[in-house]
C-alpha cells in the first residue's frame, strides 16, 4: 500500500510542554505525589505511559491530599480552581499551553473593556469550561446553537473561540452574529495555528488519497475535527486511536492511503500504523 504523510501532524508544542511540565513534576515531587484533576491530553496511550511514570490523573480539587502537588493540565482551568488550591494549600504546577492562557486573558480584557463576551466552542470542553471563568458571564455558542435565542442583546460584543476550532466555522459563525443588529463586534483571534496548519495539511492530502486516517484520542477536540474537514473534503476517512483498531477492509480496492495525526498524538502511534499500513 502506498501510504502519504501530511506535511504537519501529530503532537504540538503545547501537548509537548504539558507532557514535560507533568514528568517534571513526577521526578521532583515522587511518584504518587502529583495528581492531575483528569488526563493531561486527550490521548489513551499518552495518559497510560503518564499513569506508569505515577502521575494520578484522577483526582479531586475538594479531596486530594493537601501534601501532594496538582498539575493544571494543558487546557488550563478557571481561576476558582487557582483559588481553591491556594486556599487548601496545594502546591500548583501550571501546565496551561500558553495559546489557552492568552484566551483567558482575552476574555478578561473584553469583560474589563465593557465588551459581552460570546465563546464560539463546545461548552463541556474542559477548555471552554476554563475560559469562560475569567469573566462573569459569558455566552457560550456551539455548532447547532440557535443564535436567534442564545445570544443576549448587548451593544458590545466580543468574540474569542476555542483554540482547536477551524477558521472555516469560526467564520461562519461571526458572519451569522453580525447579521444580527450590534452596534459593535470586536473578534479576537485566539485560534491555534499548529491546529490550523494540521487542519489544512489534512484537507490538502485528503483530496490526493483513496482514503484517510486521521489518528488520536476519539475524545480529542481536534483530532474529531481534522476527522471532520477531511470527511468533508470528500474522502473515505477513519478516525482510529492505533493500528489495533484497523481493519482490512478499510483499504480494499484502495491504492493510496493518506495519515495525519492529532496534535495530542505521539509521533510513535503515527509511525507504527505507517509502517504497518505500508507492509500491507
Ligand atoms: S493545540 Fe494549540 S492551543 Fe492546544 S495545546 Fe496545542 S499549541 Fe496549545
Amino acid at each position: 500500500m502506498q501510504v502519504k504523510l501530511a506535511t504537519d501532524r501529530g503532537f504540538c508544542f503545547g501537548v509537548e510542554d504539558a507532557i514535560e511540565i507533568a514528568e517534571d513534576a513526577v521526578n521532583r515531587h515522587g511518584a504518587g505525589e502529583v495528581v492531575a484533576f483528569g488526563p493531561v491530553i486527550h490521548n489513551k496511550q499518552v495518559v497510560q505511559r503518564l499513569e506508569e511514570a505515577g502521575l494520578d490523573q484522577s483526582g479531586d480539587l475538594e479531596t486530594v491530599d493537601p501534601s501532594k502537588a496538582v498539575l493544571i493540565r494543558s487546557h488550563g482551568a478557571g481561576p476558582e480552581t487557582f483559588e481553591q488550591a491556594e486556599k487548601r494549600g496545594l502546591n500548583i504546577v501550571d501546565a496551561t499551553c500558553v495559546l489557552v492562557k492568552r484566551a483567558q486573558n482575552v476574555v478578561k480584557q473584553l469583560h474589563e473593556g465593557g465588551y459581552h463576551v460570546v465563546m464560539i466552542g463546545d461548552p463541556n470542553h474542559p477548555e471552554v469550561r476554563g475560559v469562560i471563568g475569567y469573566a462573569p458571564k459569558v455566552t457560550v455558542i456551539d455548532r447547532g446553537t440557535d443564535l436567534a435565542t442564545a445570544l443576549p442583546y448587548r451593544e458590545r460584543l466580543g468574540i474569542v473561540a476555542q483554540t482547536t476550532h477551524s477558521p472555516e466555522h469560526v467564520a461562519n459563525m461571526i458572519a451569522e452574529i453580525l447579521k444580527r443588529p450590534y452596534r459593535e463586534v470586536k473578534i479576537v483571534n485566539t485560534l491555534c495555528l499548529e491546529v490550523t496548519r494540521r487542519q489544512e495539511a489534512a484537507i490538502a492530502l485528503a483530496k490526493e488519497v483513496d482514503v484517510m486516517f486521521v489518528l488520536g484520542g476519539l475524545h480529542s477536540a481536534n483530532t474529531k475535527e481534522v476527522a471532520r474537514l477531511c470527511i468533508e473534503a470528500g474522502g473515505d476517512t477513519y478516525h482510529l486511536e492505533t493500528w489495533d483498531q484497523f481493519d482490512p477492509s478499510m483499504v480494499e480496492g484502495k491504492k493510496i492511503a493518506g495519515v495525519t495525526a492529532g496534535a495530542s498524538t505521539p509521533e510513535w502511534v503515527i509511525t507504527e500504523f505507517t509502517e504497518k499500513l505500508e507492509a500491507m
